[in-house]
């Protein structure tokens, strides 16, 4: 491991500030399970560390905004996502999610920004962000933006995030449309200790509008929408679904290389996994879970 610097901000101003003078040669740190290790494989080589875990506008915690919106402080772990009643109750996708990230260990230091920006195509958390309409919240020199979170990922490794910028919340505003019924669904060659072979989330209104997000399958995870009803209604064959999924998936490019599951396997798991989280989304929606 390269010798660094480590700094911890106890404000966000000192933080951006510093981010913004040492650029490419500072990282931010949240709960470092991904950064230890690149730091460690020598694959990442910052000068500067700069922790934010004491800025207290990235603080841990779930708040419920007027008009439903839901609003994740940056530096919130898995377990606490995995746990929390609003988010079970509203955004269930997101905590089965969050539930089946890596072991126990690494959910009580993994935060949920911390899984966006590292911009894994595998992040399990990123398909139900994305179909229930997330926003990342950026402060950087220039102040705060919003960007929506299929505006946020680029590829592997790279976001949207300027220079400068770090992630200080997550939004989850509600559905104009009453609420979303989400399910997360992936498959891994075991448990705890692996990223996803295939990772998806399906989310549901009462309009019969479906959103699919899928990941481990491209460069970045893909949302796609369902606009016709056909996969949300009830009566639908599965004759009637599978040209809609196959027009969902149709943009999925697995690597013909990877080490974790073959291309064919994981073409043919998206449609698997898309079947049972649209179950279990409908199923949801009916009871009003
Ligand atoms: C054994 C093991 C198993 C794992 N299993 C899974 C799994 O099943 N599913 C899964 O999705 N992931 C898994 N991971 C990956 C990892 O745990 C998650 O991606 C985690 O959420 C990263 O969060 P962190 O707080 O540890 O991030 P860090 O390691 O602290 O940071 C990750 C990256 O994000 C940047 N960053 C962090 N916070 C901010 C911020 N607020 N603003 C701007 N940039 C920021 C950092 O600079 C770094 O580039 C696993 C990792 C390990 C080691």
């Amino acid at each position: 491991m390269r010798p660094f610097t480590y700094a911890r901000p106890d404000t966000l101003a000192d933080a951006v500030a510093l981010l913004a003078e040492r650029g490419a040669e500072a990282r931010v740190l949240a709960g470092g399970t991904d950064l230890i290790i690149r730091l460690r494989d020598g694959s990442v080589r910052p000068e500067v560390v700069v922790d934010v875990k004491r800025v207290p506008e990235l603080a841990p915690g779930i708040r419920a905004r007027d008009g439903g919106m839901l609003v994740i402080g940056a530096t919130t772990t898995m377990t606490e996502i995995a746990a929390h009643p609003l988010i079970r109750r509203d955004v269930a996708g997101l905590a089965e999610a969050a539930a089946v990230v890596g072991s126990v260990q690494i959910r009580n230091r993994a935060t949920l920004a911390g899984n966006l920006c590292n911009a894994s195509p595998a992040a399990d958390t990123a398909p139900s962000l994305l179909v229930h309409g997330a926003v990342v919240v950026a402060h950087g020199l220039a102040g705060e933006r919003r960007i929506g979170l299929d505006d946020f990922f680029v590829r592997s490794g790279l976001t949207t995030l300027a220079p400068g910028e770090l992630v200080v919340a997550i939004e989850i505003p509600a559905s104009g449309h009453g609420r979303i019924a989400s399910a997360h669904q992936r498959r891994t060659r075991r448990r705890g200790h692996d990223l996803a072979s295939v990772t998806l989330a399906c989310g549901l209104d009462a309009t019969g509008l479906t959103r699919i997000a899928y990941g481990s399958v491209g460069p970045r995870p893909i949302l796609r929408l369902d606009t016709t009803g056909v996969l949300a209604a009830a009566a639908s064959t599965d004759e009637a679904r599978t040209p809609i999924f196959e027009a969902i998936f149709a943009d999925a490019t697995p690597s013909v290389r990877s080490m974790r599951a073959g291309a064919e396997y994981r073409l043919a798991m998206l449609r698997v996994l898309g079947r049972r989280a649209l179950a279990t989304a409908q199923a949801r929606l009916a009871a009003g879970e």
